[in-house]
């Protein structure tokens, strides 16, 4: 699957955030590790949405947590406003800190629960220092009323509000220290489905609002569809394809994407209904499959595919890049 991923970098005046070559392992015990992100490349243009989408295990959410140094990397850049995140320590990682952001899955457990809501929000601002309690209320009030939560709820606490409640807090939380990357990880996973496109109004309108710029992670490709300039596939800490949002849905080349695709509710017009069997067995990522990691479940794998890792190659498009031997689009028809 995809190698360096050079070849998927975009022009450098677009760029906001660049990962290059990304590796996050952790510790199994017996000297084993879990391969959780392996040499993953990635670009993140100014004001776009990214998606990256993959079955629990694929590495997406660890992705989204190397780039705010939420875990220990392993190797690899992660560059922003020309610096690299992965090798910044004690203060100089702190004060960068406030630019990138997380909301995270599950939002009632996410905010302390001892904290009334509008401590919450205000909790980054005391951080980082804003001593005038009079702004901190304003600013705080002026949050509240972007994200939509009532004025009677800053008493509360987050055990009093529902998740969807809850999940707006956190996205004022997030959006307090005023930053420039939010990171979404599964941020509606965990709500109500008729919860769940509320928040993603919502996202939507924050992004626009504060010129932000986000990296998207979910299972779901149909929730991603819905918010992204464009999609990144992971399967097992690799990267098998990039592409635009369109570009995905009208012509994805890798079995992997297309097996995503032929399991949602509104599957691509350009892929059948039994491409999406491939079994529900992820291969140990502390013990990933050599070749192509895909291919103890890809009803397409030969024996180059067993052999040699496939490295991200252009398809069509000029922002389309898959990591296979055999892409759909190079295979005969059947
Ligand atoms: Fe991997 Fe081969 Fe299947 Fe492509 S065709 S996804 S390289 S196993």
């Amino acid at each position: 699957m995809a190698g360096s991923g050079s070849a998927q970098l975009r022009p450098r005046d677009e760029v906001l955030l660049s990962v290059k070559d990304l590796v996050v392992q952790f510790p199994a015990g017996r000297k084993r590790v879990v391969h959780a992100v392996s040499s993953v490349s990635f670009d993140l243009a100014q004001g776009e949405t990214l998606g990256i989408v993959g079955e629990s295990g694929c590495g997406k959410s660890t992705v989204a947590k190397a780039v705010v140094r939420l875990v220990d990397i392993a190797s690899g850049e992660i560059t922003y406003e020309g610096r690299d995140l992965a090798a910044l320590e004690g203060e100089d990682l702190r004060r960068i800190r406030p630019r990138l952001q997380m909301i995270f899955q599950d939002p009632i457990s996410s905010l302390n629960p001892r904290r009334r809501v509008r401590d919450v929000i205000a909790e980054g601002l005391a951080v980082w220092g804003d001593n005038d309690g009079s702004r901190r209320r304003d600013r705080v009030a002026e949050l509240m009323d972007a994200v939509g939560v009532e004025e009677s709820h800053g008493s509360r606490r987050p055990h009093e509000l529902s998740g969807g409640q809850c999940q707006r807090v956190g996205i004022a939380r997030a959006l307090a220290l005023d930053p420039e990357v939010l990171i979404c990880d599964e941020p509606v996973s965990a709500l109500d489905v008729s919860i769940q496109a509320q928040i993603l109004n919502l996202l939507q309108d924050m992004k626009s609002r504060y010129g932000l710029t986000v990296l998207f992670i979910s299972h779901d490709l149909s929730v991603v569809k819905n918010v992204s300039d464009r999609i990144m596939v992971m399967y097992l800490g690799k990267v098998c394809e990039i592409g635009s949002t369109s570009e995905i849905y009208a012509h994805p080349a890798h079995p992997y994407t297309r097996a995503l695709l032929a399991s949602i509710p509104e599957p691509a017009s350009t892929v059948e209904p039994h491409e999406g069997d491939i079994g529900d067995e992820l291969p140990s990522a502390t013990d990933p499959p050599g070749g192509c990691r895909f291919h103890t479940r890809c009803p397409h794998a030969t024996e180059v595919c067993r052999q040699q890792e496939p490295v991200s190659a252009q398809l069509g498009a000029a922002d389309h890049y898959v990591a296979c031997h055999h892409p759909v689009e190079q295979r005969p028809l059947e």
